[in-house]
């Protein structure tokens, strides 16, 4: 009798969804839960397992902690574990501030949960929201119509034939590599000139220990208090040194650098287990890329990248995935527009006061009031983010309507940036080499 295989990954159960997102992690689970809540179909995709690990230092700076407080997440997060956080100590040489973190019923503190822990919960509360999350799973193609707008994604799982999934709009959540930028070639608005590398590893902390950041001329490092009692540390220096310095042995020119900020820094990370693995980033210049287009739009890392030097990649991406479904709901070209141009903004400011840092061209006279301007663009994010209201399908003045339309912004004739004629192969041309 013939036998036939039995696949036994999940598949996409519709073959059209409002909203298809690439990648499902801070940024794409985030916007997936919004879209979610507010009613959209959504199908949400990543390539790595549920509850994988991400590169990460895990410091939440506010913007970020009142997102998750507003979603109902902060809440689970603590009662998970996560230790809160309620000073920030800055190290300038042998000079040390330490400022307490308002407590308050919203923000009793800041946290740093491991990637392990957040972006599980992230998936989570976005499929109780109703997203479907297909894990293991890549999307290798995007499709568009003769007129360029782009109609849906062509997924590839392992042993198992390339599937197309239709949908209103397609959302890049795709981080730095991002296909779905690639593919529609999205505009580089800006890029950054300085990156930093950053080698960290983790070890045990007393509890109630807060955040620690420490200076010394061209090196900087941290202590981040983070899940199952370790804090996460990090020695931070210019990418040009960490080429000459750390190519042959991460773990000793981590010392060396950890040694010179504060040798109680040094001990500290010298209470990890002897085998403990560190994870090495050598820096990426920061970027801002167009934020969407005909049918597409770009989230998190995908859109914007600044260095990890303030930790403030999440708070941009859970600030700019509420953002952006607000303009997914809205579904007007003014929408979008207006979501793009209050990401800019932001992304700005943050990628000037970020690379004020990450360039190491600062002195201990002057890194103090560098860090000042950063927290005034942090100041003015929150107070934004207070001031707007949950993405909601019917609250726009354009909105009302019984069900979902597309976004007005996807019947825009015109065809992304370089893609001259995409519908003659109906693909976008696919730059990473995945077949076209
Ligand atoms: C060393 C380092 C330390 C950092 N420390 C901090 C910090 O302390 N605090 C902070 O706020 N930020 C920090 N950041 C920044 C933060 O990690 C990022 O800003 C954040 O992860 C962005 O989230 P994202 O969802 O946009 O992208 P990502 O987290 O990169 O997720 C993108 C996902 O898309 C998936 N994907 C990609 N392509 C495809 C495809 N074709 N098909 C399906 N899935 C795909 C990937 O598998 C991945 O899971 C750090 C970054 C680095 C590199």
């Amino acid at each position: 009798m013939p036998t036939t295989a039995i696949s036994l990954r999940p598949t996409p159960k519709r073959a059209h969804y409002d909203a298809v997102i690439v990648g499902a992690r801070c940024a794409g689970a985030s916007t997936a839960l919004l879209l979610a809540r507010a009613g959209l179909k959504v199908l949400a995709i990543d390539r790595r397992p549920y509850g994988s690990d991400a590169l990460s230092t895990h410091a939440l700076m506010r913007p970020a902690v009142l997102q998750l407080s507003r979603w109902g997440l902060l809440e689970p997060l603590l009662e998970g574990g996560t230790p809160i956080v309620e000073a920030t100590t800055f190290h300038y040489g042998d000079e040390e501030i330490t400022i307490p973190l308002n407590a308050g019923p919203d923000l009793p503190g800041l946290i740093a949960p491991r990637r392990t822990v957040l972006d599980r919960m992230l998936v989570d509360a976005a499929r109780k929201a109703g997203t479907e999350v297909l894990h293991d799973m890549a999307v290798g193609d995007l499709f568009a119509d003769t007129r360029g707008r782009v109609r849906g994604v062509e997924i590839r799982g392992a042993g198992r034939a390339a599937l197309r999934v239709s949908a209103d709009i397609v959302v890049g959540a795709d981080g730095i590599g991002s296909l779905v930028a690639k593919c529609c070639d999205a505009q580089l608005l800006r890029s950054g000139a300085v990156s930093a590398a950053h080698v960290y590893g983790y070890a045990p902390v007393d509890p109630g220990a807060g955040y620690h950041w420490y200076f010394r001329d061209g090196i900087a490092g941290s202590l981040i208090p983070t899940n199952d009692g370790l804090a996460c540390i990090v020695a931070s220096v210019p990418t040009k040194l960490f080429d000459q310095r750390f190519r042959l042995c991460h773990a000793r020119a981590r010392t060396e650098v950890l040694e010179a900020l504060s040798p109680a820094l040094a001990e500290q990370a010298s209470r990890a287990p002897e085998d403990a693995r560190l994870q090495a980033f050598r820096g990426v210049p920061g970027y801002i890329r167009q934020a969407y287009g005909p049918g597409w739009a770009l989230v998190g890392d995908a859109g914007f990248f600044r260095d990890p030097i303030t930790s403030h990649g999440i708070s941009d991406a859970l600030r700019d995935a509420a953002s952006l479904a607000h303009a997914v709901l809205d579904g007007s070209a003014a929408a979008f527009a207006a979501w793009q141009q209050e990401r800019d903004l932001f992304a700005n400011q943050v990628l000037d006061t970020t690379d004020a840092i990450a360039g190491f061209d600062w002195t201990l006279a002057d890194i103090g009031e560098r860090h000042r301007r950063f927290s005034a663009v942090m100041k003015a994010e929150v107070q934004t983010l207070a001031g707007q209201p949950m993405p909601d399908r019917y609250a726009s003045p354009t909105m009302g309507r019984p069900t979902y339309r597309a976004p007005a912004n996807q019947d825009e004739p015109r065809a992304p940036a370089g893609v001259s004629n995409p519908g003659a192969s109906n693909h976008y041309r696919n730059r990473m080499g995945a077949r076209p």
